[in-house]
């Protein structure tokens, strides 16, 4: 376990995390083949600029329309193996959960 490399997060949390999938995206000219800033940073990052900015927001629509018309096999290759994640469609299940219970706590 302890021969993973930790690495700092170059982001506002500025933490030191294993320098892991799990913890930065996918990056193959950084150091340790993953980005300098953890998912946290970067997924907080992009949704501000997606709130904020309109044009960024129609931007990502538009990459994710494109990159399914283009491979769309591949897209649904991925998103097979994300589901079949336990932990993924655990959390998914318990958000549904959440949000049934939101919507049935409101009074009719
Ligand atoms: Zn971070």
């Amino acid at each position: 376990m302890s021969d993973i490399p930790q690495k700092r997060c170059t982001g506002p949390c500025g933490r030191m995390l294993p320098a892991t999938m799990e913890f930065f995206k996918r990056h193959k000219d950084c150091k340790y083949g993953v980005h300098s800033q953890c998912r946290e940073c970067i997924n907080k990052h992009n949704r501000e600029r997606y709130h904020n900015e309109p044009e960024y927001c129609e931007h990502c629509l538009a990459l994710n329309r494109a990159s399914w018309s283009r491979n769309p096999e591949r897209k649904r290759a991925n998103a097979k193996v994300y589901w079949s994640r336990p932990e993924i469609r655990e959390r998914h299940r318990v958000y549904e959960k959440a949000r049934r219970m939101k919507h049935k706590a409101v009074p009719l």
